[in-house]
């Protein structure tokens, strides 16, 4: 794998291989050491040009945990506050010799840009952009659902027969775009519930199927449900009428969680706007699986930084055994 960049054009053999390694890096997690030698030697930069918590320090864990060296490189207080444009910071982190380059960008194309532009000979990895994609998201999203309904060893499986609802504000999230098509890729049946003003134009020709109302779309019975934040940040209108109204018609509290098949699990990205789009009931019932997404993230960014990094090592070794 050259460039980890969006989940709509990963094969199913490549998703299978990315939550594969994936469940091996999670095996290493819970010896004594941790840290592998694997990338010893690399350097990983993180371009952050958008906030982040958890998927910066995810990537940083991962990183380091397989040694590579990291730097942090944040939008704010560096020179791109001062106008230096991708090109310059990209060719600054070339000359620094960036083995890989996580990006977050709040223009959806960024990471695909850098990837293509030459600029840089480094691996990129989408670490969201705009309301794009957020691959490495979907793909701890699905890891989790594997984990959970097949257990122990879930090698191999895909995501056949189950079915998953995401809630909330589709048109802002790259999130669930991400998983729309990572999911359907695995074989999940993927139903989207959101008022109709927050609803994407081009949602037709997506794999899904559209329901308006939470509560019909709860009755169908869903194996995950997986509730979006309420992006405030990039709106400009107002897209429903007051925060009360949206968490009353499109919140999962109590009520509704109680409603859900008592095997299902409640999913959320991060950062949750509890009482909005999620209530603490939901948010900390041990059907949440809010902190497993984040451990699983490590992993998950573990195995895509390897694949990038140490796979294509591989493959010149191949080569050279070859001759
Ligand atoms: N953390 C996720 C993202 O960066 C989800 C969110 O912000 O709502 O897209």
């Amino acid at each position: 794998m050259r460039h980890l960049l969006d989940t709509r054009t990963l094969s199913l053999i490549e998703a299978l291989r990315l939550l594969d390694v994936s469940e091996e890096m999670r095996d290493t997690q819970s010896r004594e050491i941790r840290k592998l030698p694997t990338l010893r030697g690399k350097t990983v930069v993180n371009l952050f040009f958008e906030d982040s918590t958890r998927t910066r320090i995810s990537f940083e864990a991962a990183a380091k945990r397989l040694s590579a060296d990291v730097i942090n490189f944040a939008a704010k207080g560096s020179s791109i506050s001062k106008g230096e444009s991708l090109q310059d910071t990209a060719q600054t982190l070339q000359a620094m010799g960036a083995d890989a380059v996580v990006i977050r960008h709040g223009a959806s194309g960024a990471p695909r840009t850098l990837a293509a532009s030459g600029w840089i000979s480094a691996g990129v990895v989408n670490a969201g952009d705009g309301t794009h994609e957020h691959p490495t998201q979907a793909l701890l999203d699905a890891f989790t659902i594997r984990k959970r309904f097949f257990g122990a060893d879930s090698r191999g499986h895909d995501l056949a027969g189950l079915q998953v609802t995401i809630v909330g504000d589709v048109l802002h999230s790259r999130v669930a775009r991400s998983n729309v098509w990572l999911l359907t890729t695995l074989g999940a049946d993927v139903t989207l519930v959101a008022p109709p003003t927050l609803v994407p134009q081009d949602v037709s020709s997506w794999p899904v199927r559209i329901v308006y109302d939470l509560d019909e779309a709860i009755d169908a019975g869903p194996d995950a449900i997986m509730m979006l934040r309420v992006q405030l940040e990039r709106m400009k209108a107002a897209y429903f009428p007051s925060e009360r109204e949206y968490s009353r018609q499109w919140g999962l509290d109590a009520a509704r969680l109680a409603r859900l098949p008592a095997d299902s699990i409640v999913m959320h990205p991060g950062p949750m706007n509890r009482g909005m789009e999620i209530s603490a009931d939901a948010a900390d019932s041990p059907r949440s699986t809010v902190l497993e997404q984040v451990a699983n993230g490590v992993s998950v960014r573990m195995a895509a930084l390897y694949l990038l990094l140490a796979g294509e090592r591989e493959t010149t070794h191949e080569k050279e055994d070859a001759r």
